[in-house]
């Protein structure tokens, strides 16, 4: 069998297509313009980059971009500051600080001084719990993300065994909130799970958000199984340094029913599932209907 690639470039290109469409209705009918605010400490390369490219998706959908870009030595007064004056702003609907902050800020305390109606992110601790309980809240990026392809792709999950391997707040654990909403039988593995490849065979669904490159072979994927990898990781391969996931794509597509490639499949996704919860945010603030589709 030769699995499906499931192209999540071309997938949040259609959420970003959405949240455009209810960017430009929510300007012409109500004359409002969602904003995001993103906070950026220090100058880590890769979060530079991020915060670019956050900031460009931003105004391509219409919305307001706010960039603060603060040096690395800033106190944590200066920047719990910012983030009141960012809850307060009606013009800033999500607020994102990017991580990882600098070691001598809290990064607990400066997620959790976000208003958690404008945590874009969904790591405020009031968006944890809600998500844990099942109630409206939002939800982090990037596994909301893999829900939309899982979704997309699969239909309904109602049942379905999922394996979720990694247990981090930001993807592993939400992840596996989310399909238990969705219904499945869940197991989240670790790196202390016994038999790792017994745990993973039994998956409809694998989830592998572990950050070791090509660490799921092949031949511990069920044939016809969905294969989401979450996994960015850079090595050398023929001399060239390339990017790849946490699942070896080369023995894994051969069995599973479909699959999300690296690059191009979950992390597209984050961004696009970022805006989504930039507008979602919006229209709960101002009491406004919710663009459908675009949450969980
Ligand atoms: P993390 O916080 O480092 O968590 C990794 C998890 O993997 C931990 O729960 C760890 O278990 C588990 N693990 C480590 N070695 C293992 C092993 N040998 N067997 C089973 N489990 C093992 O990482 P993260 O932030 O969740 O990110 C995971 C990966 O996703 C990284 O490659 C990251 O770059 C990528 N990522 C991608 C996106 C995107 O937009 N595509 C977004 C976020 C993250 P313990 O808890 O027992 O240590």
């Amino acid at each position: 069998m030769r699995a499906t690639i499931i192209d999540g470039k071309a997938f949040a290109a259609t959420i970003r297509d959405k949240v455009a469409d209810h960017v430009a209705r929510l300007r012409e009918q109500h004359g409002i313009t969602p904003g995001l605010a993103v906070v950026l400490v220090g100058e880590d390369p890769a979060s530079q980059v991020y915060v670019r490219s956050k900031g460009r998706q931003t105004v391509e959908v219409g919305m307001t971009s706010y960039e603060h870009r603060l040096d690395a030595d800033t106190s944590e007064a200066e920047l719990l500051a910012l983030i009141e004056r960012l809850n307060a702003d009606p013009d800033v609907h999500g607020i994102l600080v990017q991580l990882p902050l600098p070691d001598h800020l809290d990064s607990d305390l400066v997620i959790n001084t976000i208003d958690p109606a404008k945590d874009v992110d969904g790591f405020h601790i009031s968006n944890v719990g809600l998500l844990g309980t099942g109630q409206k809240s939002m939800v982090p990026c990037t596994p909301l993300g893999c829900l939309m392809m899982l979704r997309d792709h699969l239909g309904s999950l109602s049942g379905m065994e999922a394996v979720v391997i990694g247990r981090s707040n930001i993807v592993g654990k939400p992840m596996a909130q989310l399909l238990l909403g969705d219904s499945c039988t869940v197991t989240i593995a670790h790196s202390r799970t016994r038999d790792l490849a017994q745990v993973v065979r039994r998956a409809d669904i694998v989830v592998a958000a572990v950050g070791r490159a090509e660490m799921v072979p092949g031949d511990w994927i069920k044939p016809g199984a969905t294969v989401i990898d979450v996994g960015i990781n850079r090595i050398e391969r023929g001399g060239k340094s390339v990017l790849v996931g946490d699942v070896d794509f080369a023995s894994a597509r051969d069995v599973a029913g479909a699959i999300t490639p690296v690059p191009g499949g979950v992390g597209p996704m984050t961004i696009a599932c970022l805006l989504a919860n930039t507008v979602t945010a919006c229209c709960r603030a101002r009491g406004l209907p919710e663009p459908e589709g675009l949450t969980a």
